[in-house]
């Protein structure tokens, strides 16, 4: 009982757990940044949680950032939508055909987006971003993608692609059973550099099918885009006959009603991706796009696309009751979280003299750690940091009951339960957090 030292005391369930799950689950985990490799130590084995709390293995309680990577925007366990899930299972998990609350889902999900006019349900947001490039590649008849370095897309092999250097070069694969040929049909550019992107389609431009952008880049830290970026790649994607995806996997539904696009407004991208909050915790996603877009999947289009548990009714039923939650109400409350935690952890840090940056894009936020003059826009910029600060941060801050994202290259996620006790308890927790992080 008490403290645990992380992973080294004798009876810790949760290196039982680790070590048992390690035997037959590759790393023990069935996501890599689950096993704890970028902090060390061991990962918590988690069994239940409600609002802003989540419970171990060992049934210690943390005040939760993680929130389900994103989904969980109005707390884990909302009796409303644990309520909706369960009566719809009590009909039926799954039916392999139409469902009257798929569609309800969608016009829920178009009537926030209204230049959107169709969606497509898929389970995962790789699936989403996978099928609106192939559906560019489809529509467009051209070959050529353009990626940004950092950005995450999910794990579809087009998108497992590093740059090979800065700027425009084809480049190699990010992942180990990912062709050259693959791989070279990916231009990955540096963020927030449009010379980069005019270049690039100045040289490919007619066998660019799609820019693909994250609304607001959330998966190396949370680095914003100038203002005005994606307006800029919309017009230039345009011009050269391309398309704009817009990935909101992560920020549509939470940093506003209409996602990061709800904040950013002002221009028009041909597909949009969502994907965490669409699902309600469940296993859902969705692109949309114009109707004559989108009517090129199958079956009214040349571009195939399908799932045996697409549009599952557990997973409409979380969606569409978490999408019918979130009001204004808890985008204010997200917002306030978002703006006491981030400038509690920037004070703390200051008091103790580690030098850091808060980035923030709406209530998604994270730090980068050593002296940078301006804010960071690029990968090749936040790769510089002191990372081994945020170890010490994320350690303390676990010892001392606050679960936080267990890589300083993830955003912090807030839900609308962080009632004042829950951030409290992450308050009190700062200043031995934040000494640990100054050593
Ligand atoms: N796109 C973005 C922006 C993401 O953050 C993620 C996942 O974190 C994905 C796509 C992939 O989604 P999934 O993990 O559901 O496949």
């Amino acid at each position: 009982a008490g403290a645990i030292a992380d992973g080294a005391a004798i009876g810790d369930v949760n290196l039982a757990q680790f070590e048992r799950a390690q035997r037959v689950i590759p790393g023990g985990v069935n996501s890599p940044v689950r096993a704890f490799r970028s902090v060390g130590g061991t990962p918590r084995f988690m069994v239940s949680a409600r609002g802003p709390y989540i419970t171990d293995a060992q049934g210690r309680e943390y005040v939760d950032l993680v929130a389900s990577w994103g989904p969980a925007i109005l707390g884990h366990a909302h009796p409303a939508v644990v309520e909706a899930v369960q009566r719809t299972a009590a009909n039926g998990l799954s039916f392999g055909a139409s469902t009257p609350a798929e569609t309800e889902l969608a016009e829920a999900v178009l009537a926030r987006l209204p230049f959107l006019e169709k969606l497509r349900l898929v389970s995962t947001g790789t699936e989403a971003t996978m099928t609106a490039i192939r559906l560019a590649r489809g529509f467009t008849g051209r070959p050529l993608l353009i990626k940004f370095a950092g950005h995450y897309h999910g794990h579809s092999d087009s998108l497992l692609a590093e740059a090979g250097s800065g700027l425009a070069t084809l480049s190699l694969p990010g992942s180990a059973g990912v062709t050259e040929a693959t791989a070279a049909q990916t231009l990955v550019l540096p963020y927030n550099d449009l010379d980069a992107v005019r270049a690039a389609f100045e040289q490919n431009g007619p066998d660019i099918a799609a820019v693909i952008t994250e609304a607001a880049a959330a998966n190396m830290g949370v680095v914003p885009p100038d203002e005005g970026f994606n307006a800029a790649l919309a017009d230039i994607a345009h011009e050269f006959g391309a398309l704009l995806i817009l990935d909101e996997v992560l920020t549509g539904f939470r940093v506003s009603e209409a996602g990061y696009w709800g904040l950013d407004r002002g221009y028009t991208p041909d597909l949009v991706t969502f994907g965490k909050v669409v699902g309600g915790g469940m296993p859902l996603a969705a692109l949309g796009g114009r109707a004559e877009l989108m009517d090129y999947l199958a079956p009214t289009g040349p571009v195939y696309q399908a799932g045996t548990l697409s549009g599952n009714p557990l997973a409409v039923a979380a969606g569409l009751t978490t999408l019918q939650l979130a009001d204004e109400a808890v985008y204010d409350r997200l917002d306030v979280v978002a703006e006491t935690v981030s400038s509690a952890v920037s004070n703390a840090l200051s008091a103790e003299g580690v030098a850091h940056r808060v980035q923030r894009a709406g209530n998604l936020f994270s730090f980068v750690f050593g002296d940078f003059a301006a804010a960071p826009r690029t990968y090749a910029e936040v790769q510089t940091q002191e990372a081994f600060r945020y170890r010490a941060l994320f350690h303390a801050m676990l010892d001392a009951g606050v679960s936080l994202p267990p890589s300083v290259f993830e955003a912090w996620f807030v839900t609308a339960a962080h009632d004042d006790a829950a951030v409290s308890r992450i308050l009190e927790a700062l200043p031995a957090a934040a000494r640990a992080a100054a050593a």
